[in-house]
């Protein structure tokens, strides 16, 4: 636990928020700001504050998370027609919140390339 780190917060339930998906390891809830019909940010429990701050010691949760990902598109609806999994990193990748965040944004088309 970051101490000023809101989504610590929210994984430890220290502020409460809608879960969307939980387990051991991982939180999901919805984007307080959504640039989608569906925009669901998926959290480690763990503090990590982005890409460049794993480890091979976080491959088996790295890759948890990117089998719950789908998991949690189905139950939003939105994993037949797709959706997008972005993860921002650091100042030019527009990252504002600093504990790693995968956005699932769905329920509508997608254009490339992103702004
Ligand atoms: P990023 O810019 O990639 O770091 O994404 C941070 C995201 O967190 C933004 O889309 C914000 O809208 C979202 N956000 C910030 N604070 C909260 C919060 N308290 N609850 C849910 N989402 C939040
Ligand atoms: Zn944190």
């Amino acid at each position: 636990m970051q101490q000023d780190c809101i989504f610590c917060k929210i994984a430890s339930k220290e502020i409460p928020t809608k879960i969307i998906y939980e387990d051991e390891h991982v939180m999901a809830f919805p984007d307080i700001k959504p640039a989608a019909p569906v925009h669901v940010l998926v959290v480690p429990k763990r503090h990590i504050a982005n890409l460049c701050e794993t480890c091979s010691d976080d491959i088996t949760l790295l890759g948890h998370i990117m089998t719950v990902i789908p998991k949690i598109a189905a139950q939003l609806g939105v994993a037949d027609d797709g959706f997008r999994t972005v993860v921002n990193t650091k100042d030019n990748g527009g990252q504002t919140v600093h504990h790693i965040h995968w956005h699932v944004l769905g329920g509508r088309f997608m254009t490339w390339p992103p702004g």
